[in-house]
This record gives C-alpha cells, structure tokens and sequence, in this order.
C-alpha cells in the first residue's frame, strides 16, 4: 500500500490531522475495512466524486474507493540526524514512506508553545529540511566509501557503481547548497542505482499548511501561508492549506451540521479531501474503475501501466490468464449512462494486452482462469 508520512516540528497539529483524516476517512466509506493498523498508521479513502455517478449508473450495491496510507510520524527535533529526541527511529520511519506531508504551523495561539518560540514557517522548514538533508548526506558518505573501496573485479558491475558514485556526488553537492536531492536530474539507470539508498529528501514533499479557522476561506492575509508559498515554490513542492482544528470539529458533527459549519466558516470543504487527492496525485499515480451490480470500485495503477498490469492489480490471476479487456472512458461512459448504452454506440472498445489503462477508464477484463 502507498504510504504517506506526516512530519513536522513538535505542536504545529500533527496529530490531530492525522486524527481527522482517519476518522474522516471512516465516516466517507463505510462499506470500506478502515482502520488504524497501528496506533500511527490510517488507511484513507482518496475521494472521488467519479465513483458516486459509477455506482449510480451501475446500479452497485458497494463503493471501494482508493486509499492512502498516512503514518503519522512525531519526534522531529532539531538535531534529529544526531540522534536528539527519537533521532534515528524517526528518520527509519521516513524512509519507508512514498511521500512526506510536512505540516506547518501557520495559525498563532498563545497557549500553544511553539517550539522555536514563535510562529516562522519558513525557520521551521528549515529546520526540518536540514535535519532531512544531514540524514541523506550521512548515507551517501557511508555508501561513497564502500564504493571507494572499490573490491570489485567485474568490470560491469564496476561501471555501475562508478555511475552511482559519480551520481551521488552529484547530490551531495546539491544536499550542501540547500537543494534536495530530487531535485538533481538523473537518468533512468542512475535513479535506479541511487533509490536504493532511499534518501529521505528524494521523495516528494507537500506542505500541509495549517491556519486557523478564521483562516481557512481567505488566508490571503495570513503572512505565514505567503511564506509557505515562496519556500515551497523553491522546493518544487505543493502546498496545501488546511486547518487541523477545523477538521478535527467536522469529525464530531453530523452530515448536516457539517455543512451548517463549513458555511459559517465560507468554505465548501476543509481542505483534508484536496490534502489526500494531492498526495495520490503527487506520486503519479492513476486510477481505473470497475463497475458492476455488486460493487463499483476504483484501483490504483502507476502510470504507463498496461491492461494486463492493471489487472494483476485485482488478483494476479487475471493479469497471468488476460485475454482482453473491455473498456470505456468515463465520460463516455456516464455519457451512454449505462456499459449496455457505451457498447451500442460503439464506445466500448476491446484491447488488447499492449492497451496502456488511461486515467479514469472503466475496465472489464476477461481471462482464463
Ligand atoms: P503535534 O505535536 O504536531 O502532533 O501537534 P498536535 O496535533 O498534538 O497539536 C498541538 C496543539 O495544537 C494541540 O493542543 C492542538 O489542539 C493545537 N492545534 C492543532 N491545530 C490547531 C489549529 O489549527 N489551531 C489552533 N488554534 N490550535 C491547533
């Protein structure tokens, strides 16, 4: 499963994310196994409104939407890389997530201590990044003088990690001037070469920033949020701006009561279902549909991903048995308003096993079993 990892300084509203999205997610899908694996880890529900008209159409008595890993991982200090607070633990923990959601604190309040004394998000990631960055060059200095030691007599193998070291010098140089290293380009091979060190700043980053509620409709003057922006527009990451307060309020209410607030507050939404979507989003990944009496469902493929593939998502009998598959894209789909409808008119197409599933198609496989 696709894992996001939530980080941040002490106080600036982690947990209770972390705590809205999976109570958010229970309540979205019912029908869906949620839980809490772990006393850290949620499963989420990514939202989309696609699968509401599918099950209408298909007339399915089930929604399964795609979901998320969030691992809330607390214990971020300064001086983490040099094993302060839960130092190395927390950091080993990074390393198994796809996507890192950096929350940070943009909404003031006395009574909550801030951990550098004052609210200053643009410090705060830093601090943050930096200890990121220590723990990455860390790494790279142990692999680069295991490289150097150079024991190796086969003369392809020897080529590779020449290509590896040269590339991980590379980011190292990146790492001391305040880049991280997925900002470094590198090619297909050397990505491979270097991904099995999982470098902590290699993996793609938003920025949750959290605002007050008064916040939340227009953070335009929230200087704070404007810091967010500028530093995350450096990075070449998203920003997100949410409000953990606000979504831990909308957990307690009823559907109803939700709404009553969310308009008292000037929004549609708190911003936890667009937080989820671009964290699916960021990783690139793609999501196909099936579509029947018992269940609408959606999948999670990476891009690129033939039929076969994407059938061996399901079960990896259909992808080893393919024989085709049976496929409509969404819109013509609710267009036709029913796969009978998609198939008169000719929108039902029948492709093969080079067929690359394409963002929101309907899929119907047939396979040998
Ligand atoms: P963590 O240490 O980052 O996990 O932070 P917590 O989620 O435990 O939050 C620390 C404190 O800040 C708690 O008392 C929260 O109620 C409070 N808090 C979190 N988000 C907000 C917010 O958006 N506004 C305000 N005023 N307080 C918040």
């Amino acid at each position: 499963n696709l894992r996001g990892g939530i980080v941040g300084l002490p106080n600036v509203g982690k947990s209770t994310l972390f705590n809205a999205l999976v109570e958010n997610g229970k309540a979205q899908a019912a029908n869906f196994p949620f839980c809490t694996i772990e006393p850290n880890v949620g499963i989420v529900a990514v939202p989309d409104p696609r699968l509401e008209v599918l099950a209408g159409l298909g007339k399915s008595q089930k929604i399964t939407p795609a979901s998320v890993e969030f691992v809330d991982i607390a214990g971020l200090v300064k001086g983490a890389s040099q094993g302060e607070g839960l130092g190395n633990k927390f950091l080993s923990h990074i390393r198994e997530v796809d996507s890192i959601v950096q929350v940070v604190r943009c909404f003031e309040d006395d009574d909550i201590v801030h951990v550098s004394g004052k609210v200053d998000p643009a410090s705060d990631i830093e601090v943050i990044n930096l200890e990121l960055a220590f723990a990455d060059m860390a790494q790279i200095e142990k692999r680069l003088e295991r490289l150097k030691k150079g024991r190796v007599k086969d003369p392809q193998v020897k080529a590779l990690e020449e290509l590896e070291a040269a590339a991980l010098q590379r980011i190292n140089e990146a790492l001391l001037s305040g880049q991280p290293a997925r900002s470094v380009s590198l090619t297909e091979e050397e990505k491979k070469l270097v991904d099995q060190l999982c470098l902590l700043t290699m993996k793609p980053v938003i920025f949750a920033a959290n605002v007050a509620e008064s916040d939340l409709a227009d953070h335009s003057g929230n200087s704070h949020v404007q810091q967010v922006k500028e530093v995350a527009s450096s990075l070449k990451a998203n920003v997100v701006v949410v409000s953990a307060q606000v979504e831990a309020e909308l957990t307690e209410l009823d559907p109803a009561e939700r709404q009553d607030y969310l308009q008292s507050l000037g929004v549609e939404e708190g911003g936890l279902a667009s937080l989820v979507k671009s964290t699916y989003d960021l990783l690139g990944l793609r999501t196909y549909f099936t579509c029947g009496e018992k269940e609408t469902r959606a999948w999670t493929i990476l891009a690129g991903m033939t039929a076969p593939q994407a059938a061996g998502v399901i079960h990896s009998d259909f992808e080893r048995g393919f024989i085709r598959a049976e496929t409509v894209a969404y819109d013509d789909f609710v267009a036709a308003g029913s796969l009978a409808g998609a198939r008169e008119k000719g929108l039902l197409r029948q492709e093969g096993k080079d067929y690359v599933v394409q963002e929101g198609d309907v899929l119907l496989f047939r396979f040998n079993v």
